[in-house]
């Protein structure tokens, strides 16, 4: 025989109950079947919620109770024909006039004790399984409706009683005399004095384990709403998918840290008598569930789960004379388990200094008085010190029989949460070698489940969750670049880029499931809100995906302002943005510091000769123990722009006009012409090389006179740059006869950083440079003679967008 149970969602509904009782026709057509049905799903929690209201004599409980009865009525009107409705109906009103003289009763007491409470609750067991019998009966199934608590007996610890043993005897005896298919209530038991109990919370599972193991059922079915225990919660990781073989060790591990598919008393009877447990999904019964038996099978994956507990509370016990003192853990433990209090974890420190344990939040203020009457004298003594309890904390168990055998499951799984800036409060690994446990705080749990399941199941893919800010000419192109470039990501690098925020100073759009490439503008502009920096900047944080980049295609000051809020949030950087390198050396070096504090990339490649590898080749040789002795380089392609192209026919102040037509130059020319952009270049060069220098202690020379750089607007700066035409011509005439060209130059060296016009002749790799390219020669130890050459084209939107979206792929090879 085979005992199925169908949890509270299967017969939530009457079609879901249809389903249940397909999937019991067929089981029944081939072996003698027990069923065990839950109270329909929610109905325990508005029970609860009746009584409690009726208990502060709120008369709301009225309303609930109303609601409870007709969603039974209509069930009974949709699943039984006419002929047979009312004496059904009958039955279930007078169930629920017994429900309201005792609510009714609670209400007038204002108290609910916790047996009233178990009565109350079972209601739900005994109404919804009443209600089911008929429904098979009324489908021709033939059906006998058991009364669970005649059989299932406990003790009378209320809310989670225990089962005496004498419920396998009974159960055997009442089975001896039934015919037909078999329906408990779940759920709920009696006393000796029957008076009726609850198993605890998800009980339904244990009841139907009980009466598997008490008649020698061939297997336990735990028919619910999921295709079978899923690789973590599906509700908290998307991504989840089905278990196929779990060992029943490896399943309690997985329901006792929080996976609510089983109840945790459930594993040990079929354990004992070695029954198969399969978990399916009502409304996909074709999928293959998960089969829990004896032994593990290997599904190909390191670990076999993650579950978490989302809300517990953390005490540590410390103090020096904790050290070599025997018996502390015992009296510890004891003191917990005379007051009742479950201990979920218990990590103690190698030097023995602490011990730390979790417990339900609801238990914290009792432990800490158990723990601090047990200890009274020691704490007293100051041996050891008050006990330290810490709320707003979650567990996630790493599960898995496999852990066992395989080296670096824990190295793996500490990498990912450092990756990702999560702080570890405590680590416990049970002695059976099963699970790796962490406490983490609450608001990082998210967080933390998708990260670690990315890791550890689909460790193929990993998706880069992107936040960009400016769709100017850069950013743009960057998001055309990304969705040329995706599928290829994704197929030969196994990244899934998605674009979760988007921002520009218009509009802003945040969609968690992220916004289509292919339509980034028109969602933007139809989907998106009012633009607000530090709302757009909340959202993110508040998001807290892992792998979260932030791009800034800006170069706006107000937007560099909120990096070291963003580096904090353990969110990576990648920007063409110069203010923030560039400012002062403080905010600069703070925010490197801050990165590697949480272990998350600032990455500005960008900010030196466009798309060319300036920063991180200057990087690799400064980690491969290189050191650099010069840098030269020219570094604005706007200014060699103009230096190529001004010529007997086009007079400069034409070449300069020519370089604001084409978008080479900033709006106003003067930037670039100041050569205060190359200033900054050179010093975010030199920055990276060790030098503590300040933008105004890069020396800096004009090649303008004040007159000009001075002038009031852009067309009278042209104007008054014409009167130069003459005396660049001549200059360049003269350069040309000593076959020399003018460039505009930055240089580091011993400390120092400079920028300059020079002339240099066919002798100096600085006289081929075409067009707007750029040059930077790296001399170092290692390249010393000759130097280390980048060169290449140093502006334009294309190339720019290609290095910050190499910069976003670094993020994501962390
Ligand atoms: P039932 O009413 O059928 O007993 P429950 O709500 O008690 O169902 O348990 C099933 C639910 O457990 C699923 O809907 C899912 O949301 C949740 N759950 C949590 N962790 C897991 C997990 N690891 N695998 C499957 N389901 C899980
Ligand atoms: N109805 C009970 C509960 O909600 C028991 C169960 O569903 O297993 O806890
Ligand atoms: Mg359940």
């Amino acid at each position: 025989m085979k005992v199925l149970k169908f949890g509270g969602t299967s017969v939530g509904s009457p079609k879901s109950i249809r389903s249940v009782m397909d999937i019991v026709r067929k089981a029944a057509l081939d072996d003698r079947i027990v069923v065990v049905v839950s109270a329909f799903g929610g109905v325990t929690d508005q029970l609860i919620e009746a009584g409690r209201l009726a208990a502060r004599r709120d008369e709301k409980y009225k309303e609930i109770l109303a609601a409870l009865e007709k969603r039974h009525l209509d069930t009974v009107r949709e699943l039984i024909d006419i002929k047979g409705q009312s004496s059904v109906i009958a039955r279930v009103k007078l169930f629920f006039n017994e429900l309201g003289d005792i609510l009714h009763g609670v209400f007038l007491v204002k108290e609910l004790s916790l047996k009233t409470l178990d009565f109350v609750m079972s209601f739900g067991e005994r109404i919804s399984a009443f209600i089911v019998a008929e429904a098979f009966r009324n489908a021709r199934l033939p059906v006998m409706l058991a009364d669970a608590t005649s059989v299932i007996k406990t003790d009378n610890k209320f809310g989670g009683a225990e089962v005496l043993d004498v419920t396998y005897r009974l159960i055997r005896e009442h089975y001896r005399n039934a015919e037909g298919i078999v329906l408990y209530p779940g759920f709920i038991g009696s006393t000796s004095q029957d008076e009726i109990t609850t198993l605890g919370r998800g009980g339904s599972d244990y009841t139907a384990s009980l009466l598997a193991a008490a008649l020698g059922a061939s297997e336990l079915q735990i028919w619910t709403d999921v295709d079978g225990v899923m690789t973590i919660d599906p509700r908290k990781v998307a991504k989840a998918f089905p278990i196929k073989r779990l060992s029943y060790a490896e399943a309690m591990e997985m329901s006792h840290f929080g996976a609510k598919v089983i109840y945790p008393p459930t594993i040990q009877p079929v354990f004992s008598k070695n029954i198969p447990v399969r978990i399916k999904n009502t409304f996909n019964p074709e999928a293959e569930g998960t089969l829990i038996t004896r032994k593990s099978a290997d599904t190909g994956t390191l670990i076999k789960g993650i579950s978490s507990i989302d809300q517990i509370a953390l005490c540590t016990l410390h103090g020096s004379g904790m050290i070599g003192v025997t018996g502390i853990s015992k009296r510890l433990f004891t003191a917990l388990a005379n007051q009742g209090i479950n201990v979920i974890l218990i990590s103690q420190a190698s030097s023995e200094h602490s011990i730390t344990f979790a417990i339900a939040p609801s238990d914290a203020e009792k432990a800490r008085t158990a723990v601090e009457r047990e200890f009274a004298y020691e704490i007293r003594h100051k041996h050891i010190e008050e006990v330290e309890l810490e709320n707003n904390k979650s567990i996630v168990a790493v599960v898995g029989e496999n852990m066992k055998q395989t080296r670096g499951i824990a190295g793996k799984l500490f990498s990912t949460l450092g990756r990702n800036g999560i702080n570890v409060a405590a680590i416990a690994q049970g002695s059976s070698e099963l699970n790796i446990s962490i406490v983490i705080e609450n608001l990082e749990l998210r967080k933390a489940l998708g990260a670690i399941h990315d890791a550890f199941f689909l460790s193929e893919t990993r998706d880069l969750h992107i936040f960009l800010i400016g769709t100017g000419t850069i950013g743009g192109a960057l998001l055309s670049q990304l969705h040329t470039q995706a599928a290829q990501l994704t197929r030969e690098h196994a990244i899934h880029i998605k674009l979760i925020g988007l921002a520009n100073s218009r509009k802003m759009l945040l969609l968690e499931n992220g916004v289509p490439l292919n339509s980034w503008s028109d969602m933007l502009q139809h989907h998106g809100a009012k633009a607000d920096l530090k709302r757009f900047m909340e959202k993110m944080i508040a998001l807290n995906l892992p792998n979260s980049v932030f791009v800034d295609c800006t170069a706006d000051e107000k937007v560099a302002a909120f990096y070291s809020k963003v580096l904090g949030a353990s969110i990576s950087i990648v920007t063409p943005n110069k203010i923030a390198c560039s400012g002062k050396f403080t905010t600069y070096s703070q925010l490197k510091e801050l990165a590697h504090k949480k272990g998350v990339k600032f990455l500005y490649e960008t900010n030196v000769g466009a798309g060319l590898p300036v920063i991180s080749t200057l990087q690799d040789l400064l980690k491969s123990g290189d050191r650099v002795l010069k840098i030269e380089a020219i570094l604005s392609g706007t200014l060699n722009y103009i230096f190529n192209t001004y010529s007997s026919e086009i007079p400069f102040s034409q070449a300069v006009r020519q370089a604001m037509e084409k978008g080479l130059s900033e709006p106003d020319p003067r930037i670039d012409l100041s050569g205060k952009d190359v200033a900054r270049k050179i010093l975010i060069l030199a920055r990276e090389v060790g030098a503590k220098l300040e933008l105004s202690e890069v020396q800096s020379k004009g090649f303008l006179p004040r007159r000009c750089m001075q002038a009031k607007s852009v067309s009278a700066f042209l104007k008054e740059l014409e009167q130069l035409d003459k005396a660049f011509e001549e200059q360049r005439v003269k350069l040309q006869q000593a076959n020399q060209k003018l460039r505009y130059v930055a240089t580091f060296e011993k400390g120092k950083a400079t920028t300059g016009l020079h002339a240099y002749d066919a002798s100096h790799p600085f006289y081929w440079i075409e067009g707007k390219d750029n040059i930077v020669l790296y001399y170092t130890e290692r390249y010393a003679e000759q130097p280390l050459v980048i060169r290449g084209a140093g502006a334009g939107a294309e190339v720019t967008a290609a290095g910050v979206f190499a910069d976003i792929i670094r993020v994501a090879n962390l």
